[in-house]
């Protein structure tokens, strides 16, 4: 299918896009992997697209000895083949392994994805995990988000019309933590019927402190899981706990019936992702 009229602009400095963002129902065009399509059914049709890709140094994957910083036109494949990484935040090289086919993998973006806001994404959810900051810059000034807060419903988000994010910024990992992503979906590469994140510290008498446990494909929007996370905290990990955090994992949940999977079914999958995940995490 042809995709509707608009102008195409290829600014080569940041403050051009924004300034280019300005236009009414201008959309950013990042990797083209979800906007296309959506333009070629005719669910969007922006007056003009502004492409990221000839903006230098927002492909730039920054680590420093606290923070990372990554650029939104960071891609996957970036992000699977960063050495760095692999030990700054382990867990978002190892949930790369799921994010769709390696054709994708080579053109979709960190800030495609979070401003997609697919309930079902990787990304989005260990943003939402990890406490990561949304860095936005538009004609009207900068402000920073916490990944929680970015995310209003399935596929939207709080981003404003001429918003752009600019960085997305998470936390250097301490080594000993204790940590695991597992996921379900039909085929290899498919979107997650459900999809479990957690990490916690232990103190010096084995307790797991400040757990974070996330979740994707079974709520309306990646969140974390309040109730799982206070039953493992203070706690030494063992199989009572365990199965306690992921009953109150379970139920915390309020999935979607659709044609791949029931509510119960997918309230069940939680269950037993936060299961696998924890006897992970904590060999
Ligand atoms: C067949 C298929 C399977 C997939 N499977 C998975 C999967 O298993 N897991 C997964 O996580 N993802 C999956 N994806 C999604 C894919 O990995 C990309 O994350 C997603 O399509 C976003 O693509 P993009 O980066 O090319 O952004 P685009 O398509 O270019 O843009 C997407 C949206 O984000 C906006 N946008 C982009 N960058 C910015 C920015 N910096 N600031 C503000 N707005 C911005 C655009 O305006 C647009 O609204 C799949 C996609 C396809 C087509």
């Amino acid at each position: 299918m042809k995709l509707p009229d608009f102008d195409y602009h290829s600014p080569t400095s940041l403050e051009e896009a924004i300034t280019l963002m300005a236009t009414p129902n201008a959309r950013v065009l990042a990797g083209g992997q979800s906007l296309l399509p959506i333009m070629a059914f005719r669910l969007a049709a922006p007056s003009a697209l502004v492409d990221l890709r000839k903006i230098k140094g927002l492909n730039q994957i920054e680590i420093t000895q606290d923070a990372i910083h990554l650029g939104p036109m960071v891609r996957w494949r970036d992000v699977e083949r960063h050495e760095g990484l692999a030990t700054a935040l382990p867990m978002l090289t190892q949930a790369m392994e799921h994010v769709a086919h390696y054709q994708i993998r080579n053109r979709g973006t960190v800030g495609g994805s979070l401003a997609h806001a697919d309930p079902a994404a990787e990304f989005p959810g260990i943003a939402v995990t990890c406490d990561a900051r949304i860095h936005l810059a538009s004609a009207s000034g900068q402000r920073v988000l916490a990944a929680t807060d970015l995310f209003v419903g399935p596929l939207e988000t709080c981003l404003q019309e001429g918003e752009i994010i600019t960085s997305i910024e998470f936390a250097v990992w301490p080594k000993a933590r204790r940590w695991a992503f597992e996921e379900f979906s039909q085929r290899r590469g498919d979107f997650a019927l459900a999809g479990i994140a957690v990490f916690y510290d232990l103190d010096g008498g084995n307790h797991a402190q400040n757990t974070h446990i996330g979740v994707i494909g079974a709520t309306d929007r990646p969140r974390r899981l309040p109730d799982a996370e206070a039953a493992l905290n203070g706690h030494v990990v063992s199989e009572k706990v365990i199965a306690q955090a992921c009953a109150a994992a379970s139920a915390e949940v309020d999935p979607p019936n659709d044609i791949h999977g029931s509510a119960a079914y997918r309230r069940s999958l939680v269950g037993t992702l936060l299961q696998r995940a924890l006897v992970k995490a904590s060999r």
